[in-house]
């Protein structure tokens, strides 16, 4: 049988992808090599942790709760219990995975892919070896964690995202290498469950991609909540000791110290899985192991399309993947469908406070050269997030003066990655500054808080 779409890998990508082609009547079969269907998103990634992070939030309360007048008598938290939820919630929407694959007529194969020539996959599965045919083949293999040189994830004092979901206890120290959405999303949860986290970070910020000013603001709440923030640190000589990780770190003012944690989380980047997907036997383009694609996810291969982690030139999120997934079948499909725009993907990291994102930051829309005008709104003039007890962070607009073309928005405060929809939506509808000043925001909310910063684009804010 000759399919009209075989997609290679199950996560957030190739999944949604598999719907949609199920849903525009395409023959569709995904091939997976894992056991369950969800990716490194849903298996050990976005979804474990956030729930991880929610169980460390409501923690949080728990820690003062005489402070909202609720009088709680030692309450304890049950680490194996954590981990029994997190798991129940992966293997429900594992299974919901697997029902949208029978509900959209996908056929799922097991097995391990490998491009051949003309459009024919080889996949070695447990039935042994066998050649699927498509018409158009979709690649979505995602990524895994980078290393640095010479050490090796082993489950025990070394870990990556994967291990460090499955700890059957909560660490006394942990050092943290890398301070992207990995490094402080894990920081934020083992810091509230007691850990002693140490993040080290070669570039001069926490979250580098984000605006300045929120990678400020977040390192200020980290220390304040008692994790140890290094920037500008540069690691070397990771050594093994029989229940602990030691490291020399060159501190950003030269001192040099060594360290010893209980273990030791390596968060440098995730590197595309192309390398034994058979690539060779097509005419795709790399880019540093990256796969090349045009605008509707087309590489130079005929029929061969790539979307999420491994393509070169938008960032390894989830929802890129799906919204990449939506516009090569489209594409598949004959449809009228409307490339990506990178500069309206929104960013969601899940600390406490949360960050989201979308658009330039100031310092980007700068260099570009628009005349910029930002506005500022702190969460702490916000009454809905003072009775949240969250009012650390801001919204800030980055806008372009002349015709008040919104060009960024950055928040970091209580649901800013909730919040951050808003800001996409504005953008996605191209509203300006001036339209955004006149949309009714509700009260009390603390999205009011995005309201107010457009207001003070103009110096306008009502409550500060
Ligand atoms: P990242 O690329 O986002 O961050 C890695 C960080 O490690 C960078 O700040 C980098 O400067 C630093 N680094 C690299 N080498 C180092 C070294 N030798 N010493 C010290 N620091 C070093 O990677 P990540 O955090 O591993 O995340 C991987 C991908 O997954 C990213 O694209 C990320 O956006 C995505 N992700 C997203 C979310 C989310 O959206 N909530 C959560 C987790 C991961």
């Amino acid at each position: 049988m000759t399919y009209d779409v075989a997609i290679i890998g199950g996560g957030p990508g190739g999944y949604s992808a598999a719907v949609r082609a199920g849903q525009y009547g395409l023959k569709t079969a995904i091939i997976e090599r894992q056991p369950r269907l969800g990716g490194t998103c849903l298996l050990v990634g976005c979804i474990p942790t956030k729930a991880l992070l929610h169980t460390a939030d409501v923690w949080d309360y728990f820690k003062d709760p005489g402070s909202q007048g609720i009088e709680c008598q030692n309450p304890q938290l049950n680490y194996s219990k954590v981990l029994d939820r997190k798991n129940k919630i992966v293997t429900k929407h594992s299974k919901g995975v697997e029902f949208l694959m029978r509900k959209n007529k996908v056929e799922v194969i097991k097995g391990n892919a490998r491009l051949l020539s003309g459009g024919r996959i080889e996949v070695e599965g447990a039935p042994g070896k066998q050649t699927v045919e498509a018409k158009n083949i979709i690649l979505a293999t995602g990524s895994e964690a980078r290393m640095l040189p010479g050490l090796q994830p082993d489950n025990e004092l070394i870990l990556t995202n994967i291990e460090i979901l499955d700890m059957p206890s909560i660490p006394k120290s942990i050092g943290i290498i890398g301070a992207g959405a990995v490094g402080v999303e894990f920081a934020s949860i083992f810091n509230r469950f007691g850990s002693k986290v140490t993040i080290l970070e070669m570039l001069p910020r926490v979250v580098p991609v984000e605006d300045e000013e929120i990678s400020k603001e977040l390192e200020k709440h980290f220390k304040k909540a008692g994790i140890r923030v290094e920037t500008g640190a540069r690691v070397e000589n990771v050594r093994k000791n029989a229940k602990s990780v030691s490291l020399s770190a060159t501190l950003t003012n030269g001192n040099k110290e060594e360290m010893e944690f209980d273990k030791l989380l390596v968060a440098v980047g995730r590197k595309p899985n192309t390398e034994a997907i058979g690539l060779e036997n097509t005419r795709a383009q790399q880019d540093r192991g990256f796969v090349k694609v045009d605008a509707y996810q087309r590489t130079s291969e005929p029929g061969l399309y790539a979307i999420g982690d491994i393509v070169a030139g938008t960032p390894q999120l989830a929802h890129v993947a799906t919204a990449e997934g939506m516009v090569a079948v489209g594409h598949i499909a004959g449809k009228q469908i409307r490339p990506i725009n990178r500069n309206r993907i929104p960013g969601a990291t899940y600390t406490d406070p949360g960050i989201g994102s979308v658009g330039l930051t100031e310092a980007q829309a700068r260099a570009q050269g628009f005349d910029v005008k930002a506005g500022k709104f702190p969460f702490s003039a916000n009454s809905k997030a003072t009775i949240l007890d969250k009012h650390e962070g801001f919204v800030k607009v980055v806008a372009d003066a002349t015709f008040g073309e919104i060009l960024g928005v950055h928040i970091i405060g209580p649901e800013a990655f909730e919040l951050i929809s808003e800001a996409v939506t504005a953008m996605e509808a191209e509203a300006t500054v001036e339209s955004m000043m006149s949309t009714i925001h509700a009260h009390p909310t603390v999205y009011e808080a995005i309201g107010e910063a457009f207001n003070n684009v103009y110096g306008l804010a009502i409550n500060i």
